[in-house]
């Protein structure tokens, strides 16, 4: 399957295999991620974030709920909620999630708003677990056409070592481990080049009390709602 699939895969994979209730996803976009989220029984709350409205909107009736979701009501609520805000602000909405999302984030922010990223998804958001995906730049010379980056909106692609160093600052000032992986192995004999996607899985060293940690820091509302389904 492609790449892009592949990554929703893992992140489906991650969720079946710890459960989280509340997932968030940073940079929905078309919300493709979240669509096949909801179908896992697990999650109770499904966040989406992305700073471009539109692209948000092109799709996102597709969660709402079906006839069948009426007919035959399930166990669980579920509640999927849309926001249009940017990773660079702090809201409280994203308080308290068990698994936040960032595949193909980093590498469209601008460098004020890579600074902000790690105090405000690690810092303030802290959820229990973070998953952050972005191009290795090692493997482009493995991709046909590529000349500078694989995409004209990108602002920066990393090789490994600038990845792995990035993720190591944010995991150490904000108590998290974190380990790396990747999609789409380089073929044989060129191992070294790494994985396509490169991708960093964040774990909170310090325990879940069961309440959401940051509920106390009082925080202006920064994001704009701008769909909500109630299952
Ligand atoms: N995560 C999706 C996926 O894997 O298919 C989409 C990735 S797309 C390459 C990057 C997305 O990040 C775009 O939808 C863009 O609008 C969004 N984005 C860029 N800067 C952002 C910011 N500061 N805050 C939130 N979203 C942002």
């Amino acid at each position: 399957p492609p790449l892009y699939k592949q990554r929703y895969q893992f992140i489906k994979d991650l969720v079946n295999k710890y459960k989280p209730k509340k997932v968030a996803d940073l940079g929905c976009a078309d919300c493709s991620l979240l669509w096949m989220l909801k179908f896992c029984k697990c999650i109770e709350v499904l966040a989406g974030l992305d700073i471009c409205e539109n692209v948000m909107k092109e799709k996102m009736h597709r969660l709402s709920p079906l006839p069948g979701d009426y007919l035959q009501p399930s166990e669980r609520t579920l509640i999927v909620t849309l926001y249009h805000g940017s990773v660079a602000q702090k809201d409280p909405c994203m308080l308290g999630f068990d698994l936040i999302t960032c595949i193909e984030l980093i590498e469209h922010l601008e460098a004020t708003e890579l600074e902000k990223f790690p105090e405000v998804v690690f810092g303030f958001m802290a959820p229990a677990m973070v998953v952050i995906s972005t191009p290795n730049s090692e493997f482009n010379p493995l991709l046909p056409g590529v000349t500078l980056f694989r995409h004209p909106d990108h602002k920066f692609e990393w090789d490994q070592a600038q990845f792995q160093s990035w993720a190591l600052d944010a995991a150490s000032c904000y108590d998290y481990t974190v380990e790396f992986t990747g999609l789409g192995a380089p073929p044989p004999g060129t191992e070294d080049v790494g994985f396509c996607t490169q991708i960093a899985v964040f774990r909170r060293k310090y325990p879940n009390t069961g309440e959401p940690i940051n509920l106390e820091k009082p925080t202006e509302n920064s994001y704009r709602t701008i769909f909500k389904a109630v299952y």
